[in-house]
């Protein structure tokens, strides 16, 4: 499977663009950054996409998206996401006074945008890749996703504080070729990563004691003003199997 780095980052600065991948060309997994980062061409090209959850860091360029790809689909967009993420999204998002219902434009029978709900871990196909929702912990509710194509699989923790499921995921899938896993706040900002469900590179590290194997591990969701020291730490830890995800780069797993 080819995966884009489209955003990389859990906020926003210049060069730094919130979370987003772009999966063989045709899925988007979450959609902080589908057009910052993509020409109209390539955005119309996408298929569906997936939300992690309802944070604007994962969603705020859906409506500048459909925008753009508006008029120029045979289909409606599909977008895959929980129930409480499709209900936080029709509600504050596409609720006609932050930016157009887009699920009954142009009518309710032809919309642009249609929703479909995602159980845990109730695996779907999707662009020739089958994606599993695993829960993880967050202030709302949040899947990461196994997501495995010709017998590999790679593990997208989305935004979580310390967590049980996605590493027993981890340890039973022995096609994982790697375990991407959010890192936002350097470790003195420790109190506000607690209260926020994100990790610090202590409680990172402290995640991977649960993991019983050897396995990449690709650290994301840094927060921009926090990412010289997330990095340094990160990197303190002195473990050959961490590295940074990059943004801009194509993974081919
Ligand atoms: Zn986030
Ligand atoms: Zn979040």
């Amino acid at each position: 499977m080819r995966i884009e780095v489209l955003g990389g980052y859990g906020g926003e600065s210049l060069g730094r663009r919130m979370t987003c991948l772009l999966l063989n060309d045709a899925i988007a997994l979450d959609a902080g950054s589908l057009s910052q980062a993509l020409t109209i061409d390539r955005q119309v090209g996408v298929e569906a996409i997936l939300l992690t959850h309802s944070h604007m860091d994962h969603t705020s360029s859906l409506p500048f998206f459909i925008e753009n790809v508006f008029g120029r689909r045979d289909q409606p967009l599909d977008v895959y996401a929980s129930p409480a993420t499709i209900y936080a999204i029709r509600k504050y998002l596409f609720n006609n006074a932050t930016w157009p219902d887009f699920t009954r434009l142009p009518n309710h029978l032809l919309p642009v945008v249609k929703f479909h709900e995602i159980q845990d871990e109730v695996p779907f196909e999707l662009g020739g890749m089958r994606f599993t929702p695993i829960p993880v912990h967050h202030l709302v509710p949040t899947h990461g996703f196994l997501i495995e194509q010709d017998g590999q699989a790679v593990l997208w923790s989305s935004d979580t504080g310390p967590t049980q499921r996605l590493w027993e995921i981890a340890n039973t899938t022995p096609s994982l070729r790697a375990l991407c896993l959010d890192t936002s706040f350097n470790n003195a900002l420790q109190q506000i990563a607690d209260v926020s469900f994100h990790l610090t590179p202590q409680t990172f590290a402290q995640e991977l004691e649960k993991l019983e194997r050897k396995v990449p591990i690709l650290v994301h969701h840094i927060k921009p003003p926090c990412e010289e020291e997330v990095r340094a730490e990160i990197c303190a830890l002195g473990n050959p199997d961490v590295d940074f995800l990059e943004q801009g780069k194509v993974y081919d797993f």
